[in-house]
């Protein structure tokens, strides 16, 4: 049970998550905490004292801003002042180094792009991550060098839209998996209908964005996509425009790539497309709950790498009773056959995955696996070129995307960095509208259960539309 006091309770949980940077599970922290902010504000500045004791040993944190200053600015430095606080008393007291330092609940790379818009150089921002948020020095250089390698890929512009098309089944479930996909044997009947909804709605989709703007980029995910049958597929993008634009298609699972689906990506005019193994390791794709081979593949990469599509391939890092060795197994074959792109994941407890339900999951070695993806995929020519990071990451690592040099993929770049609004599609995707005038993102959930979404389809579309018109009332 977590022994923690502060009189910042409107923060209390994002506090917490700083404990929880040290302690995963909180009831492995034994320290008794207590924090306190007093706040003082005089006409030029406003000034934090945060004195947080650990046990029987006191720290105190001075910071201020100086005013004039918007709420927004003034409530997001107390509160980032409140959390370096807890943060720097603990580090202090249990010697635990944390690779990202301080930050929770944000995209190191906004601040870097935050600082830079400040007028800070990106050399003097790779201090500054150190300085400001404890953040280590291989990963201020690794955000950084991000960054650096999204140069002509990154623009904020609101009249470029990305389209999301999200297609929620999968053949099995994964133990790692939170996400509400259905599996396939189970609702096969659905499918026809979803694909003709589904279809409404991006139909839907690309006419709000041809009246607002352009398409920029359009990305099926899910689920795995080519869970469908090829025809399924044709039916539910043949005649739009999508070739002229990168157009990406999760082929997530290598026993659902057919030649016939590969065909018929193909004549859709889709250029990206990732398979991805996860492990070679076929002990623990079985584990893990895939239903696939290590060979299967190879397989099917081989198949696909005909069709001349750029390929992305997903790693984890951390999986079930996989070793430093598992992993570099893994990575080092991937290497090998060097794919356009390579996405190195690090494992997450995500709530709701059978993975967590089984209770405590640690990997003391996925800093190691994270590190040598990291060594060898940068040795071999590779550009880490995104990055985000998830709660409960194992050993607070990292997601990252690596390319060959020109073949970054500009929707996870404009998508994770919320460059660009993205319209998206089907059962539990989340429209994200981004306003960037007044700093501010607006989504809308379209529903997530697949009855629930073809039942209520009409319904749900008009209050998109709504939301769509009146978000975009505010930027046009
Ligand atoms: S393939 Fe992806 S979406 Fe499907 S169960 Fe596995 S993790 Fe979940």
């Amino acid at each position: 049970m977590l022994d923690f006091t502060t009189n910042r309770i409107d923060i209390e949980n994002e506090l917490i998550d700083e404990i929880k940077l040290f302690f995963p599970y909180l009831e492995d922290c034994k320290y008794k905490i207590v924090h306190e902010c007093v706040e003082v504000a005089t006409e030029s500045k406003i000034e934090w004292t945060n004195t947080v004791s650990v046990d029987d040993k006191a720290f105190e944190f001075n910071s201020s801003v100086d005013l004039p200053s918007t709420v927004l600015e003034i409530k997001r430095l107390s509160k980032r002042a409140a959390k370096a606080s807890i943060f720097g008393a603990i580090k202090e007291v249990s010697g635990i180094e944390v690779p990202w330092g301080s930050l929770t609940g944000i995209r190191p790379s906004k601040l870097v792009y935050d600082m830079l818009g400040e007028g800070v150089t990106l050399n003097e921002c790779r201090k500054e991550m150190q300085k400001r948020f404890s953040v280590s020095e291989k990963k201020a250089n690794l955000i950084c060098d991000i960054v650096q390698n999204q140069e002509g890929f990154y623009q904020k512009n609101e009249r470029l839209f990305n389209l999301y098309v999200h297609i929620p089944f999968c053949t099995t479930k994964c133990n790692y998996c939170s996400f509400i996909t259905e599996p396939l044997h189970r609702c096969k009947r659905l499918i026809p209908d979803y694909v003709k909804t589904l279809r409404r709605e991006i139909e839907d989709a690309v006419s709000q964005i041809n009246a607002r703007g352009k398409l920029f980029s359009v990305y099926v995910g899910g689920g795995t996509p080519t869970a469908l049958e090829a025809n399924e597929i044709i039916s539910l993008f043949e005649g739009f425009p999508f070739s002229e634009v990168e157009f990406t298609v999760e082929a997530g699972r290598p026993d659902t790539i057919t030649k016939e689906k590969m065909d018929a990506l193909k004549s859709l005019g889709v250029n990206r497309v990732c398979v991805n193994p996860q492990t070679l390791n076929d002990q623990t794709l079985n584990r893990i709950g895939r239903a696939h081979t290590s060979a299967d593949f190879f397989e099917k990469y081989a198949l696909v790498k005909q069709y001349g599509f750029r390929i992305n391939v997903d790693l984890i890092a951390g999986l079930n009773g996989e070793t430093l060795n598992d992993f570099k197994y893994t990575l080092d074959k991937i290497n090998d056959i060097r794919p356009d792109n390579i996405t190195v994941h690090t494992l997450s407890r995500k709530n709701g995955s059978a993975l967590k339900n089984e209770g405590r999951y640690e990997n003391d070695e996925v800093s190691a696996m994270v590190s040598y993806a990291y060594d060898e995929l940068t040795r071999a020519g590779y550009l880490p070129y995104y990055l985000y990071r998830q709660k409960q990451m194992l050993g607070n690592q990292e997601n990252v995307g690596y390319c060959l040099p020109g073949t970054q993929c500009a929707n996870n770049i404009t998508t994770m960095e919320d460059c660009l609004s993205v319209i998206a599609c089907g059962a539990g995707a989340i429209t994200k509208i981004v306003l960037p005038s007044e700093n501010r993102i607006e989504r809308f959930a379209d529903v997530r259960d697949v009855r629930l979404y073809l039942q209520t389809f009409e319904e749900k579309l008009k209050d998109k539309q709504k939301f769509c018109e009146k978000q975009f009332t505010n930027i046009f």
